[in-house]
C-alpha cells in the first residue's frame, strides 16, 4: 500500500464524510484511520476537487451568516440608526457603516432625507 492511491472506495467515502458536513482535515483523519492510508488534508482537498466536490469548510451553521443584529446597545456614531425591525423587541438596527457623516447608511440616507413635499 502505498497511502497514495484513491480507489472507487476511497472517492466515495471522502463525498460521504464531505456531504456530513467534515472539515478537510477530518477527512483525511478518517480515511486514514478506516482504510489505512496516509493522506493528508491537502491531498484531500485536491481529490475533493477533482471529484467535484465544493469546497467549504469550515461548515457554515444555518443562520451563521445573517447580517449581525444591532440592538439599541449597539447604537454608536459611524453605524446606521435606522430601525430594521421595529414592531417588537428587541429592536434592532440597520447597523451599516454611515455615509457622510450622517446618522443613516447610505441608502437609508436616501429615505431619511428625502426632501419633504412642500405645501403650496
Ligand atoms: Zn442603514
Amino acid at each position: 500500500m502505498t497511502g497514495k492511491l484513491w480507489t472507487p472506495r476511497l472517492d466515495e467515502r471522502l463525498k460521504e464524510l464531505h456531504a456530513e458536513g467534515c472539515t478537510f482535515t477530518r477527512i483525511a483523519w478518517k480515511l486514514n484511520a478506516e482504510f489505512g492510508t496516509r493522506f493528508t488534508k491537502n491531498a484531500c482537498v485536491g481529490r475533493g476537487h477533482r471529484l467535484g466536490v465544493p469546497l467549504r469548510e469550515p461548515k457554515i451553521l444555518p443562520g451563521a451568516r445573517r447580517q449581525r443584529v444591532v440592538t439599541i446597545n449597539d447604537l454608536r456614531t459611524g453605524i446606521c440608526h435606522w430601525p430594521s425591525d421595529g414592531t417588537r423587541p428587541p429592536y434592532t438596527y440597520c447597523g451599516k457603516p454611515t455615509y457622510n457623516g450622517r446618522s443613516f447608511c447610505l441608502e437609508h440616507s436616501r429615505l431619511a432625507y428625502t426632501p419633504a413635499r412642500h405645501r403650496g
